[in-house]
């Protein structure tokens, strides 16, 4: 019997052993494409359900933030530099491709760096690095805001939206309507901050938690680990994705972050604010933070009607759940964010036909 096939006989046994529902939420984008590319929900016997999480930075960057972003082109006449996976993301009255067309100075680019040297190029002009992520991405950023001070780079900015995830799932599970079994944790995010990161899931809340990789017997060794514990009445933080993950993380990068960033509250689209889940530049840094530099006047509008990113996001609900699904949001003309990166979990249910 090939290895996939024994360890889905045993996912199977351990769902039989346990004998009752069981609900496992991935937390990262990559796990939900991966989950869905390789067919992994219709490999689970019944009663062991996959829920996605909020772990989009596309689907949780806020109308306000977009707003502000196209406010900045239009009142101060500068740069946005953003990542190409921002460009479609609705704002109050239009996303960036739409604002671009209207004149805003909107420029995907592959990484910060490439925002630092439109700087450096355009001296005459103010640049806006757009800074969206999780802990993966964001300890780049700080190397770049770094450089700019050092490098004396004034007309350099960043308008952090940056977000933490341990603070997201504390969220998640203090929310009553959210019921959530055990969590497969983002493989990404874990190779900085570790496994201890989400130890309070297990003393505080005892819940399980295994950090995970990619591949589909990856995947499927994160939920057999997971049933394991659950089946056992323990819970733990385990680490599946050894080859890549340990406990402590990596330390450079988080005393990168520690130097660069300050904690600060944050809006979550659709979710909320939750206290200190968000990155926003250290005082020493001040003079590059957009959100500092620059006052803007606008006004957001709610997220649009009907649309229930904020249940997905949540897990509450499935993306089929949303009555606009597929009928008025689709890809290519996006209600809300869900639908709009690869990553997210209306954009995936769409794509994979659920
Ligand atoms: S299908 Fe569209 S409108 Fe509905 S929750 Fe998803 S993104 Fe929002």
């Amino acid at each position: 019997m090939s290895e996939g096939r024994l360890l889905r006989e045993y996912v199977k046994r351990l769902a039989q052993r346990i004998g009752r529902p069981v609900r496992l939420m991935e937390v990262c984008g990559t796990h939900t494409v991966s989950i869905f590319r390789h067919g992994i929900r219709a490999m689970l016997p019944e009663g062991v359900d996959l829920l996605s999480g909020p772990g989009c930075p596309v689907c949780v960057t806020s109308i306000e933030d977009i707003d502000w972003a196209i406010a900045f082109c239009k009142q101060v006449g500068g740069v946005i530099a953003t990542f190409g996976d921002m460009m479609k993301v609705p704002g109050s009255d239009m996303n960036f491709f739409q604002a671009r067309a209207e004149g805003a100075d909107i420029r995907f680019v592959y990484s910060p760096v490439d925002a630092l040297n439109i700087a450096v190029e355009e001296p005459d002009k103010e640049v806006v690095f757009f800074a969206t992520g999780f802990e993966t991405t964001s300890p780049t950023v700080a190397a770049v805001l770094k450089r700019a001070l050092d490098e004396r780079v004034g007309n350099f900015y960043i308008y952090s939206v940056h977000k933490l995830v341990p603070p997201a799932l504390k969220a998640l599970v203090e929310d009553k309507e959210v019921r959530v079994d055990g969590f497969i944790l983002p493989g990404h995010v874990s190779t900085i901050i570790g496994s201890r990161g989400y130890e309070f899931l297990a003393r505080q809340y005892k819940l399980p938690g295994v950090i995970t990789g990619f591949s589909p017997e990856e995947i499927m060794q994160g939920i057999a680990m997971l049933l394991e514990q659950i089946l056992q009445g323990r819970a733990e933080i385990e680490i599946q994705y050894k080859k890549v993950v340990r406990p402590e993380g990596n330390p450079q990068a988080l005393r990168l972050l520690e130097d660069v960033f300050t904690l600060a509250d944050s809006y979550w689209r659709g979710i909320g604010m939750i206290p200190q889940s968000g990155l926003e530049p250290a005082e020493q840094y001040s003079e590059h933070d957009a959100k500092q530099a620059f006052r803007l006047e606008f006004t957001s509008k709610p997220e649009p009607r009907g649309c229930s990113c904020g249940e997905v996001l949540r897990g509450v609900k499935k993306p089929t759940d949303c009555p606009l699904f597929r009928k008025v949001c689709t890809p290519e003309r996006p209600v809300g964010a869900c639908m709009v990166s690869t990553e997210g979990s209306c954009a995936a249910y769409y794509k994979y036909s659920y």
